[in-house]
């Protein structure tokens, strides 16, 4: 069923019942409205913006970790960028990733970009760390090596939806989900 966990009013009038307990708790539809508004609003929209967050946040781990700078962030921003340029990145070592990414780009244009640069970032990071140590046999020239990695980047999460999004689900039903939330309160009140 390819709705089955699309919210709509009709799951949300019966989440208010399902909440709704004798005592303590007390949970109108119109709340539970409220905050699904809300949650569209905030959340959905900015999720729609976060291109490949785990990569992302991946990466970003990584540098915080090998820098011992536990602020090290990868930022992306959607700018009009000069000259046509599709994307330009600024790495300040040990601090901060900066992927500036040209705003009337596609989605999937976007994608393909951004993890070219994260490559750039990758090799670069990874090199510096290894004190000039030589990683490859031959010559090989970063343009290419950002772009593979990209390729590494987007076919390991085209992977995942193909073969292993489905199987997370694992069966489950909307209403199996809101069970374990239901049992999750009860275990709490205890
Ligand atoms: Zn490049």
């Amino acid at each position: 069923m390819p709705d089955e966990f699309k919210i709509d009013n009709s799951k949300l009038e019966k989440l208010a019942k399902k909440f709704k307990t004798k005592d303590s708790f007390s949970l109108s539809s119109a709340s539970c409205k409220k905050l699904f508004n809300l949650y569209s609003e905030v959340i959905t929209e900015r999720i729609r913006r976060q291109h490949l967050a785990h990569i992302i946040r991946s990466l970003e781990s990584y540098l915080q970790e090998k820098t011992g700078n536990s602020l090290f962030t990868i930022k992306c921003y959607a700018v009009d960028l000069p000259f046509g340029d599709n994307t330009q990145g600024h790495y300040r070592k040990g601090r901060c990733f900066d992927i500036y990414y040209n705003k009337s780009l596609s989605e999937d244009e976007v994608r393909i970009c951004l993890s070219h640069e994260l490559g750039h970032l990758f090799l670069e990071a990874y090199s510096y760390m290894q004190k000039g140590k030589k990683l490859y046999e031959d010559a090989a020239s970063m343009e290419p090596l950002s772009s593979l990695f990209g390729i590494f980047t987007i076919a390991s999460k085209n992977d995942f939806y193909q073969n292993e999004a489905n199987s997370c689900i694992n069966g489950e039903t909307f209403n199996g989900l809101v069970d374990k939330f239901l049992s999750l309160g009860r275990q709490n009140a205890k």
